[in-house]
Formats: C-alpha cells, sequence, structure tokens
C-alpha cells in the first residue's frame, strides 16, 4: 500500500496521515486534540546538514527569500520563508531578502513594504541582509557583455511572436535565428545602443547563444534582456533593458554567495540554464534544491489570481481576511506561531499536495486555546427575563480567563434580570438530540446558575419568539448545584443592560470548490467563490469587558470560537469582531447533525 520510503505519522480518527517525499497524499486534517505528529521529514535539511557536516562552503550556510515585489505574501511564501530562514537559524548562518525586481511594469514600492512587513510578523529578521536584484543591473549587464565578448550572446531582430514561431515544442527541435551569427562587434555595439536608449520596446533582445535543438526549452538560446522604456520604482530611469528573471536570478544568488538556493519544483528545469550562465561565466555555484510548492484547500496561491481577485473586487483588498495572504490571515486574526507550526507541520517533499485547510484552523486553534481569554458573546441574541430574579438587582460572578492557563486569573461578569441568550440555544419544541433549553427544562448559565424555562411571549404579529421567561434557583450560584441536580447543557450568556454592543463578521473559505486552481476548459476560477464567505452581524452583545478589547487581541467566545478584535475597525466602546475559527468541537457536532 506505502512505499518502501512512505512514512506513517500519525492516526486519528481513522484518518492516517501520510506523508512521503515523492508521493505525498492529500494531508487530512487532525480532529481532536494534539495528536503528537513528528515532524515529518525535510530533504532539504538533510541536504543542508551534509553539507555542513562535510565542511562543504567553510561550513557556512547563507540561504535567501527572494521575492518578486508584484503582490502580497501569501501562505504558501510561508512555506519558502520558514524552509530559507529556519535552516539559515539552524545551521548558524544567514538568509538574505532579496527582491527580484526585474520587470518594473508589474512591481510597486506598496509590494516591497507589504513584503518586509509579513516577513518580520512571521517571525524572521534578515539584519543588513537586504538586497535588490536592481543592485546588480550593472554588473548583470557587464557579465552580459562578456558573454557578447565569449561569442555565447547575441542581440536578436525577432519579434516575441517570432521568437515563439522559432522555439518548437516539447516534441519538436527550434529554428535557430537568422541573426544568431552576428559578429561579436555587431552584437555589442547594438547591446550597447540597447542600452541607451535608441530602439524602441520589443524591437530586439539580447538572448543566449546554447541549443535551438535541446531537449529543455529554456536552453533554447533564451532571452537575456528586453527592452522596455518604462520607469524601475528603484532605478527609475536609468535603463531601458531589464534583464529577464531567468538571467538575473542565478548570477544574484552567485552575487550574494548564497549556499544553497532553495526554490520550488517548477525551477528544476532552469536549473540547466543557471548552471550554463555560471559556467560560461566562471561564477561561483550555488547548490540549488527545489521543494514541491504548498497548495492549500478552499483558496487559490497565485499572485495573478489573487491580484484578480483584488482588481475585480471579489473582496476587500489584499489583506481582506479571507485571503490566503500573510496580510489577510493577520487581519483575521490567525498568527504568526499557527502558520509556522503549519509549515513545519507538512514537511518538504518533491511532489505537490493539496493541503487541508483544517489543518491551517487545527495549529490556529491550537495556539489560540493556550493563550486567548475567554469571553462570553451572544452572536444572535434571545432575551431572557429570570421572574424570581428581584428588579433592580444586579450582581457580579467569578469568570475564569483561560482554564488553559491557571496564571490568567479570574474577572468579574455582570448578571442581571434581564439577559441574551443565542437563539440557537433555545427550541420551542425540541427534537430529541436536542440537550439545550425548552419549555419547562433546565440548564446551566455559565458561572452563573440553573436556570428553567418556564414561558415562551410571541411577537403578537409575527407569531416569533420575542423574549422566554425563566426561574433561577438562588442555591446554585456559580454553577454548581448544592443537591447534585444534573443539567444536560451549559449555555453561554451576558447582562442584557450590562453587555455592549458588537459587530461581528463571521469568514468562511473563500471558495467552495476545494481545489479551485484545477478548473475545467473554458472555466473561470471566480465561478467557485462562496458566495456566503462573509456574513456580518450586527446586533450582537457581549459581556462589557470587550468595550476595551485590544485590536489584533484575540479571544475565544465560549462555545463559539476564536475571534479577534478588528486591526483596523474596531474602537474602544464600539468593537468590531471578525471571526478566526469556529471551535472544532462545534464543528463536528454540527456536521454531524447535518449528517442526520
Ligand atoms: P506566484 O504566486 O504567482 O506563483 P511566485 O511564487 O513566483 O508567484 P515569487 O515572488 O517569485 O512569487 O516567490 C518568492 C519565493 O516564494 C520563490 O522562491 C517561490 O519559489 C516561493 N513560493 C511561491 N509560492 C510558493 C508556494 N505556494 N509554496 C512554496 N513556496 C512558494
Ligand atoms: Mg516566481
Amino acid at each position: 500500500m506505502m512505499g518502501a520510503d512512505a512514512r506513517k505519522v500519525g492516526s486519528v480518527d481513522g484518518n492516517t496521515i501520510i506523508h512521503h517525499e515523492r508521493e505525498v497524499k492529500v494531508m487530512k486534517t487532525p480532529e481532536s486534540g494534539d495528536v503528537g505528529l513528528t515532524p515529518p521529514p525535510n530533504f532539504i535539511r538533510s541536504i543542508v546538514s551534509e553539507d555542513v557536516n562535510t565542511g562543504k562552503n567553510g561550513g557556512k550556510v547563507i540561504t535567501r527569500f527572494p521575492p518578486e515585489p508584484n503582490g502580497y505574501l501569501h501562505i504558501g511564501h510561508a512555506k519558502s520563508i520558514c524552509l530559507n530562514f529556519g535552516l539559515a537559524a539552524e545551521f548558524g548562518g544567514h538568509c538574505n531578502l532579496r527582491f527580484d525586481d526585474t520587470n518594473p511594469s508589474k512591481e510597486e514600492q506598496e509590494y516591497v513594504d507589504s513584503i518586509m512587513e509579513d516577513v518580520r510578523w512571521l517571525g524572521f529578521d534578515w539584519g543588513d541582509r537586504l538586497y535588490y536584484a536592481s543592485d546588480y543591473f550593472e554588473r548583470l549587464y557587464e557579465f552580459a557583455e562578456a558573454l557578447i565578448k565569449k561569442g555565447k550572446a547575441f542581440v536578436c531582430d525577432l519579434t516575441f511572436d517570432q521568437m515563439r514561431e522559432y522555439r518548437g515544442t516539447l516534441n519538436t527541435p527550434g529554428k535557430e535565428s537568422p541573426y544568431r551569427n552576428r559578429p561579436v562587434e555587431e552584437n555589442l555595439d547594438l547591446f550597447r545602443r540597447m542600452r541607451s536608449g535608441e530602439f524602441p520596446d520589443g524591437s530586439k533582445t539580447l538572448r543566449a547563444k546554447i541549443d535551438m535543438s535541446s531537449g529543455n526549452i529554456n536552453m533554447r538560446d533564451p532571452v537575456m534582456y528586453r527592452i522596455k522604456h518604462e520607469e524601475h520604482q528603484r532605478s527609475g530611469s536609468k535603463w531601458c533593458i531589464y534583464p529577464m528573471y531567468d538571467y538575473a536570478h542565478g548570477q544574484s544568488d552567485s552575487l550574494e554567495g548564497v549556499t544553497h538556493s532553495i526554490c520550488t519544483m517548477e525551477y528544476e528545469d532552469h536549473r540547466p540554464l543557471y548552471d550554463w550562465y555560471l559556467d560560461e561565466l566562471g561564477a561561483y555555484h550555488p547548490r540549488q534544491c527545489e521543494f514541491a510548492r504548498l497548495n492549500l484547500s478552499n483558496t487559490v496561491l497565485s499572485k495573478r489570481r489573487l491580484l484578480r481577485l483584488v482588481n475585480e473586487g471579489h473582496v476587500a483588498g489584499w489583506s481582506d481576511p479571507r485571503m490566503p495572504t500573510l496580510a489577510g490571515m493577520r487581519r483575521r486574526g490567525y498568527t504568526p506561531e499557527a502558520i509556522r507550526n503549519l509549515c513545519e507541520r507538512i514537511g518538504v517533499g518533491k511532489k505537490e499536495s493539496l493541503v487541508d485547510m483544517g489543518m491551517l484552523e487545527f495549529c490556529v486553534r491550537e495556539d489560540l486555546n493556550k493563550r486567548a481569554p475567554r469571553v462570553m458573546g451572544v452572536l444572535r441574541p434571545l432575551k431572557v427575563v429570570i421572574d424570581n430574579y428581584p428588579e433592580g438587582k444586579g450582581e457580579y460572578l467569578d469568570a475564569i480567563n483561560n482554564p488553559e492557563d491557571p496564571g490568567a486569573g479570574k474577572r468579574k461578569v455582570p448578571f442581571s434580570r434581564e439577559l441574551y441568550i443565542e437563539q440557537e440555544d433555545f427550541m420551542e419544541a425540541p427534537p430529541k438530540q436536542f440537550f439545550r433549553l425548552a419549555p419547562g427544562r433546565e440548564v446551566r448559565l455559565r458561572y452563573a446558575y440553573f436556570i428553567r424555562c418556564e414561558s415562551v411571549v410571541k411577537g403578537p404579529d409575527s407569531g416569533e419568539i420575542a423574549e422566554i421567561h425563566c426561574t433561577y434557583d438562588p442555591a446554585t450560584r456559580g454553577g454548581d448545584s448544592p443537591d447534585g441536580r444534573k443539567v444536560k447543557a451549559t449555555l453561554h450568556w451576558v447582562s442584557a443592560e450590562r453587555s455592549i454592543p458588537a459587530v461581528v463578521r463571521l469568514y468562511d473559505s473563500l471558495f467552495v470548490n476545494a481545489n479551485p486552481n484545477d478548473v475545467g476548459e473554458g472555466e473561470d476560477f471566480i465561478s467557485y467563490l462562496n458566495p456566503n464567505s462573509l456574513e456580518i452581524l450586527t446586533s450582537c452583545r457581549v459581556e462589557p469587558s470587550l468595550s476595551e478589547a485590544i485590536p489584533g487581541g484575540h479571544y475565544q467566545f465560549e462555545r463559539i470560537g476564536y475571534f479577534t478584535a478588528d486591526a483596523v475597525d474596531s474602537k474602544p466602546g464600539k468593537p468590531v469582531f471578525n471571526r478566526i475559527v469556529t471551535l472544532k468541537d462545534e464543528w463536528v457536532k454540527i456536521q454531524k447533525a447535518e449528517k442526520k
């Protein structure tokens, strides 16, 4: 069933979680508790460790994270960041942050700034090692002249369309450009005139002279430079020729003395080209290692697609809490600890997998469970009047801030004659499986009293339940009954007078489809957007301590889920909460109920 080098990582509720370096299965969600997953294998760590042990590069480790500043970072980038910065830290080395800013048409300062903010937020520091490929433009230009002089590069007048025709296909060899055999002097002269701005965009390129019949299309005389009369966000109008990513990338790594150039699998076929450039230039070679990119269920992780979501207004920008961007996840309330933990858990392999969003949510819950203070909030209030509680009376009851953290202490929550509970916690005619409040039934109010439902008041016209009347048992103060009487449910609640109003935004997956990347012919991934990915509740009531909810702070609303006070919209006395994630137990219950 499993291959020889497959490794069983854990088994939860009958779901075997298998991680296999070359054959990663869809990774399932752990269902409950800590399942004791041991870290899955990381073959790149083994390579680096071996190089250090054998004294390669003098035992030094230098990695880099090389984003192109043409969008915000997403959770896939987090995998690469954790890997690159993590390995450097583990082996006492350095990780550079290098912007591969070779395409001025798509790059912006906003992206540069957001990328730096997100890498820091994730918990990593590049120190004074901030680099830009654009800082190497002059060096790269000199390298190009050197290749021309060696007869290894030529100026080509084919248009991009013609070049595509000449390139051939996977099965047929390409055709040589008629300009391929220009003399060195002519190439040098034309390339210098390209630089000085003599020619219009697209009229000429500089190409490497390699092999038009190579089985690897990347080796078929690839373009090194193209003409773009465009301002660059850093070099301004200094240049009107720009190096191609594939030409700039390897040389940039080499110039920085990167020892391990870690990239995603799609660059495997580019490695011979990077090696070719470095060999022809007689330059230092980093060791390139490729790993499988991260894919996450129910979302897309491609900047091109994310940009479409933003530009077409399907979301409220790159940091919309539904976006898989780090900025979006931060606003949603996900923690860097949870994201780093996910990246460690999924391991590093060579075969692509689709990681279940539930696995990320599991990591988020696991982290927040330890540190999020518990509070009470009612999302859809139903009024409860305690008929035998004296009018005008009020009292404070002790509530535990976090049962997982005894040091977190207790707080006082106000109790009064009129309360709110959750609408869904009451049913007038409950089915068999419903154990919460119903006429004649007794339940516990968390930290407070046992209450019994005595009657239901309905709206005169609508017939909908307007409020319910209960009695309480004063002997059960704190939530325990002295005579050992049992109840089947404990409900959260807030005082009607002493609670404060709140807005709560409930987020759900952005896409209904587990893999919206995998769209059929003629289909658009946009059609898989979840129309119900955001629900805004405006009549919620929360306990008064949340009047001072800290923007960006994390809370567990008892029995409901984890929430964060929105970093932008939440104000003192007027809190706005984002639901980060539901509580698993609730979710399992709901699913079970749906199956019935
Ligand atoms: P796109 O998201 O459109 O594919 P990109 O991934 O090429 O863009 P870059 O800015 O070039 O974006 O990425 C920087 C680094 O992050 C690269 O080294 C790339 O390999 C890595 N990376 C990007 N996406 C993922 C992913 N899903 N999983 C792991 N690493 C990734
Ligand atoms: Mg890229």
